[in-house]
């Protein structure tokens, strides 16, 4: 039987990167992944690579792209008829960018010599793993021994019983990064960070979109001052966003989806061509054996740690989706990181306070550390500082004027609370704040370090400077 220091199961950002960390720490290490590609094949990089994080941006930027020579570039001076979209080559462009970015991982596992096991993991005990293969190589299931194991399990979509996917009219986040033409009428269900993105991608495109929601309120974990501004922006692009209303069914026939849904005026119905079911995402632990191996889970299927990511085995550890936390791809790759060298011997650093969070809408939406409405909850007290991009030369130059940057400092020490963006590249933008908290950086700092001119960031500076009521432009 082989034997391992790690065996890491599941090859997401959490996995891949903590299988790779251990391996440049000289463990000997594998890492068991199942997923198969559309066209049939093993591959690497998760729900991230595959069907997440990257083939959605992929989509956002053409989608942007078309948008923008379609309605914005006129006022640069650019004129530009007849432009049509090929939603055929948009679609097979992401599956380029995904193939090459998926493939990369294996590169980066044969430098690191990270043995990749293909197929299913299923846990026997603290120490061995059952591995089934999941292609059809007539392989017989193995079992390897390791000292220590990574669960990086993931997640998969949330499913409700009122809108099951069918895979054709009623779709999860996966199949609406593959529609072969732009719906009409597009129903999306849940208004959080998949379905305003994928409903930005076909708005963009010319569908008719709408999002129904069940809470009362818009982003209701976002800033609200940021989350009313973005609503009225996404509102204004064409978003019908429907608050407090929750849906109670599907029907339709094979062309069309028939939603029922009920809100402050009673039942509702609506028709779309095709509909969206983005209620979030819930741990994957399907087929692992995690419960009977003696591992302890939440009533919400998370498998349950504790602040060094060790599960009820010491020796076992899980990261990522598939624990408590923000579902991240940022914050299961820096688990992963940590738990590798905590594995190693050494500390492993993670700092849950300045995790950032982003909606790629545009303008898109990016934050760290607290809201105003969490400060005041915890009766913490606090200056605001805010600065709005109408007043940026370089946003006005850019022709990208809506929204806002705003810090949340503490009132007796300065030190930043939470930084809050809605506006053009709050992306990156937001990182200045998430390094300024690491560091223990206060509000004074931001204000004092000189910031480019023109440049997006001096809306930083200047929001920063306006926690003392010194901002120069407004
Ligand atoms: P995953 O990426 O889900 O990987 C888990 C892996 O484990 C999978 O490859 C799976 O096949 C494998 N696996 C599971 N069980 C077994 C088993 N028993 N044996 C072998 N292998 C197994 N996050 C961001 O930070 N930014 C974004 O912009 C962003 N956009 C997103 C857009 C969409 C449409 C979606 C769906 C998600 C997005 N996310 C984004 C979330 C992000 O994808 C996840 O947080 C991230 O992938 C979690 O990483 P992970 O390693 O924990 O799990
Ligand atoms: P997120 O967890 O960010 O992906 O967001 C998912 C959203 O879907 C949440 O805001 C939920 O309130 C919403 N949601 C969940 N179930 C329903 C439902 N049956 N009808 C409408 N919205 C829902």
């Amino acid at each position: 039987m082989t034997k391992y220091d790690v065996v890491v199961i599941g090859a997401g950002p959490g996995g891949y990167v903590a299988a790779i960390r251990c391996a440049q720490l000289g463990l000997k290490t594998a890492c068991v992944e199942n997923w198969i590609s559309d066209d049939g094949n093993p591959v690497l990089g998760g729900t991230c690579l595959n069907v997440g994080c990257i083939p959605s941006k992929a989509l956002l930027d053409s989608s942007h792209h078309y948008h923008h020579i379609k309605h914005e570039a006129a006022e640069h001076g650019i004129n530009i008829s007849g432009a049509t979209m090929d939603v055929n080559k948009m679609i097979s462009r992401k599956a380029k960018i995904v193939k090459t970015l998926t493939q990369g991982i294996n590169g980066l596992f044969k430098k690191n010599q990270v043995e990749w096991l293909k197929g299913k993991a299923r846990l026997i005990d603290a120490h061995q793993i059952e591995i089934t293969p999941s292609h059809d190589t007539h392989d017989e299931a193995s079992v390897v021994e390791t000292a220590h194991i990574v669960i990086a399990t993931g997640s998969v979509p949330t499913r409700i019983p009122s809108a099951q996917c069918d895979g054709k009219l009623i779709v999860d986040s996966t199949g609406a990064l593959k529609f072969n033409e732009v719906p009409k009428r597009l129903g999306i269900i849940g208004a959080g960070v998949i379905g305003l993105e994928l409903g930005s991608v076909w708005n963009r495109l010319g569908s008719k979109v709408t999002v129904l929601e069940a809470l009362p309120n818009f982003l209701s974990a976002v800033d609200k001052q940021i989350a009313t501004e973005a609503e009225k922006a996404l509102v204004q692009q064409g978003l019908d966003i429907h608050l407090g209303a929750r849906v109670t069914g599907t029907g339709g026939n094979n062309h069309e989806v028939t939603v029922n849904f009920e809100d402050e005026n009673g039942k509702q119905q609506m028709v779309f061509d095709k509909l969206i079911v983005a209620v979030g995402r819930s741990p994957n632990t399907f087929g692992l054996g995690a419960k009977e191996a003696g591992l302890e889970m939440d009533e919400r299927g998370f498998i349950v740690i504790n602040d060094k990511c060790q599960t009820s085995y010491e020796n076992v550890y899980a990261i990522g989706d598939v624990v408590r936390g923000p579902m991240l791809a940022h914050k299961a790759s820096e688990e992963g990181v940590a738990v590798a060298e905590r594995i190693a011997g050494k500390s492993g650093h993670m700092n849950y306070d300045t995790i950032p969070w982003v909606i790629y809408t545009w303008p898109e939406i990016a934050w760290v550390g607290k809201t105003e409405e969490q400060l005041k909850s915890e009766g913490i007290e606090y200056n605001v500082g805010a600065f709005p991009f109408i007043a940026s030369g370089r946003a006005r130059a850019m022709a990208e004027t809506n929204g806002l940057v705003k810090i949340l400092s503490d009132k007796q020490s300065d030190r930043i609370l939470g930084m809050h963006i809605f506006g053009p590249n709050a992306s990156e933008l937001i990182t200045e704040g998430v390094v300024t908290m690491e560091f223990d950086g206060s509000a004074e700092d931001l204000a004092r370090t000189i910031h480019a001119h023109p440049t997006l960031s001096e809306a930083i500076h200047e929001a920063a400077l306006g926690v003392d009521g010194r901002t120069i432009h407004i």
